[in-house]
């Protein structure tokens, strides 16, 4: 590898449609059908173009099939290669790739170069796949961006991993940041909202220490939802739940079984982290606007503000993993780590 003069960006393949086959019971990732691809593109080869090599996890995963070992099983390719290379391009699926990118961004807290996690709607097998492009330009980016954040590229906006969430399952504009303009956007020229760009981590890069496997759920509220139902998601071996709320953070109020199951919860000597984050797309969770996100707030659950429901289940997991208190678990989930949220 010496003599080397073009940024190098190492491409993990970890799974997803876009290097993805049909076959008789549906798509599934094929070995080597990437980096086919990948040789085949002439822009790939280009010298104003990074140089590139592509590293494939086994087993290539649909990210339906992806669990939180996965998310730390990234984690440590990344450290392990960091020294290597200038940037990091994760190739994914769309299905769970914002909980993934929300997970890393908590896994590797001293980032200071760019992990750019993409994928595509159609596989690169189709005549009209979006993810060429987005290959290309995640690579590109990745190799020559100053953004030393774990991002998302997709559809032309490099979005803040821990903000994006899929909003689409046929659109090529699949994935949407309610809470944060994208980082950058790719258009003739690329801009970069430099004033949003976290600073780069200091210090060796070193994955966050993780000492067990918590028990974290999340739980959308219906209507209907009733006290036995709520009392089984938060019995135990239950340590973190995020609610997933109506509006800026709203629940029923008038059934105090209901209250007094997540009340049972919240207090000593249970102390399950309940944390409180808007159903919505856009805006931030206001516990104390109405009475019945006041009942919440008595009840011992904290506000998620503008967190999204997957970085906050993914934050959850990684500080309950780390073995801190529940108190602790409770104060940093109202703090801002990786840029997943502003508590206003
Ligand atoms: N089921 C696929 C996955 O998440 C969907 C995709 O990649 O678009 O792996």
């Amino acid at each position: 590898m010496s003599g080397y003069t073009r940024p190098r960006v190492c491409v993990l393949h970890v799974g997803g449609t876009i290097g993805m086959v049909k076959t008789a019971g549906g798509y599934e990732p094929q070995p080597g059908f990437l980096q086919q691809h990948m040789a085949e593109m002439p822009e790939l080869q280009r010298s104003e173009m990074p140089a590139y090599e592509v590293v494939s996890l086994e087993p290539l995963l649909d990210s339906a099939d992806m669990a939180p070992d996965d998310w730390v099983r990234i984690a440590r390719e990344i450290v392990e290669r960091h020294d290597d290379y200038v940037g990091f391009v994760v190739v994914h699926g769309t299905d769970t790739m914002a909980y993934t990118a929300s997970a890393l961004s908590f896994l590797l807290p001293n980032l200071s170069k760019p992990v750019i996690l993409t994928g595509s709607q159609l596989s690169l097998g189709h005549v009209r796949s979006d993810g060429r492009e987005h290959i290309i330009t995640a690579i590109l980016l990745a190799g020559t961006l100053p953004v030393p954040e774990v991002c998302l590229y997709f559809a032309s906006r490099l979005l803040r991993g821990n903000r994006a969430q899929k909003i689409h399952n046929h659109d090529f504009i699949a994935f949407d940041s309610g809470n944060l303009a994208p980082l950058a956007t790719v258009g003739v020229s690329i801009t970069v909202n430099t004033h949003l760009v976290r600073p780069p981590g200091s210090g060796r890069l070193k994955a966050a220490a993780l000492t067990c496997r918590p028990e974290v759920a999340s739980l959308r509220l219906f209507p209907g939802l009733g006290a036995r139902m709520m009392g089984h998601m938060l019995a135990p071996p239950m340590q973190g739940v995020v609610l997933e709320t109506y509006g800026v953070g709203n629940a029923p109020s008038r059934d105090p079984a209901l209250l007094a199951a997540i009340t049972a919860a919240t207090q000593a000597p249970r102390e399950v982290v309940v944390v409180n984050c808007s159903q919505c797309h856009g805006g931030s969770v206001r516990q104390t606007l109405y009475s019945t996100g006041a009942a919440l707030a008595r009840c011992g659950v904290i506000p998620g503000f503008d967190m999204t429901p997957e970085a906050a289940l993914t934050k959850l997991y990684c500080l309950l993993a780390e073995g801190l208190a529940p108190a602790q678990v409770r104060a940093r989930m109202q703090q801002n780590l990786a840029g997943e949220l502003n508590p206003t």
